[in-house]
């Protein structure tokens, strides 16, 4: 009861960006090597993920609508040590409920395709459609039955921002996947998918970032940190581009980031704030349960440890880079 308590918790759909996640992370567990995003006026009105992956079989696609029906996985314990970042069968029905969603899908052994629309979490129309393998969902006229939650949408511009921000994170979090994002019909990005961090980076933030990291391995007991560090010459204002990942999922951790914090003190101005793009692989074991899974937060077991570990390699990364 417990752990449901917590999943329950985790209201999925707060606005456009967590509609995009939710579907991007679907789109990953199908096995996808390819996502685009397509959105308009901050996605309030018209969001659309295509992907290559395996694809809904016809007899299925209802289910993927039914809360809970799907839940990968039955204890949260479980949710770290997952492949898969769908863990609570209910981001789908969570969606639907709210907006008008066409699906259509097809699988590797289908000959064809299936096609199915919602309003409000009714299913309107089903019908057999010709279409390549995998998914491609539309969202429209999110909250149009909750002119309440409606209201509390920000401007398309900042919602735009908080989608753009979310892409990013994705993309450099599941850097082997290529993303492509077109906000307004205009691309907005394209990443390789090559199986390379740098790459990665290079086409989202530039050149001038991705030639100016550290590469940093860091392999302890329970630990194995890996990624880019920022030298000292590319630190910004805000913490817009620190990505910490926990077993490749996006996490926001002050622990983490003060640490970092304190790596970098004396090395770059104070009140600045280093670039990072940091992956730990770490034992589920050491992770707290006790975690939100809609707002990405995480506690760790040994605090202490992880904080001082972290600060201590980083800064001798750093002080190396210098010589
Ligand atoms: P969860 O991801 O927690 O299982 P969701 O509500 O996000 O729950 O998705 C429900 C189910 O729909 C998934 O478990 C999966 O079987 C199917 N599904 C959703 N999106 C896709 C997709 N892009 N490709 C293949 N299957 C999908
Ligand atoms: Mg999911």
């Amino acid at each position: 009861e417990y752990t449901v308590n917590k999943i329950a918790a985790g209201e999925v759909v707060e606005r456009p960006s967590s509609v995009v996640k939710e579907l991007i992370e679907n789109s990953i567990d199908a096995n996808s090597s390819k996502i685009t995003i397509e959105i308009q006026d901050g996605g309030k009105n018209f969001i659309r993920i295509t992907d290559n992956g395996h694809g809904i079989p016809s007899e299925e696609v209802e289910k993927s609508f039914l809360r809970h029906a799907t839940s990968k996985i039955s204890k949260i314990d479980d949710l770290y040590s997952l492949n898969s970042l769908g863990f609570r069968g209910e981001a789908l029905a969570s969606i639907a409920s709210v907006s008008k969603i066409d699906l259509i899908t097809k699988t590797n052994n289908e000959r064809i395709g299936t096609k199915i629309c919602l309003e409000g979490g009714n299913i309107i129309n089903k019908e057999p459609i010709g279409s390549s393998v995998g998914t491609t969902i539309i969202v429209k006229d999110l909250f149009f039955n909750t002119p309440a939650r409606k209201k509390f949408l920000k401007s398309s511009t900042a919602e735009t921002i908080s989608i753009t921000d979310m892409i990013n994170k994705l993309a450099i979090g599941n850097y082997s996947i290529q993303f492509k994002y077109i906000n307004n019909n205009k691309i907005m990005l394209t990443t390789p998918g090559d199986n390379s961090l740098q790459n990665a980076i290079r086409s989202i933030y530039g050149k001038n970032i991705a030639n100016n990291l550290i590469p940093i391995s860091i392999n302890s007991e329970h630990l194995n940190i890996t990624g880019f560090i920022g030298n000292n010459s590319i630190y910004r204002n805000n913490k817009t581009l620190q990505h910490v990942y926990v077993n490749k999922r996006y996490v926001k951790s002050k622990l983490i980031l003060n640490a970092i914090y304190e790596a970098y003190k004396g090395i770059i101005p104070i009140n600045k704030h280093a670039i990072c793009f940091l992956n730990l692989e770490i034992n589920p074991k050491k992770i707290d349960v006790n975690i939100h899974p809609t707002k990405l937060e995480i506690k760790f077991e040994d605090e202490q440890y992880i904080f001082n570990l972290i600060k201590n390699e980083i800064n001798k990364s750093l002080l190396n880079s210098t010589l």
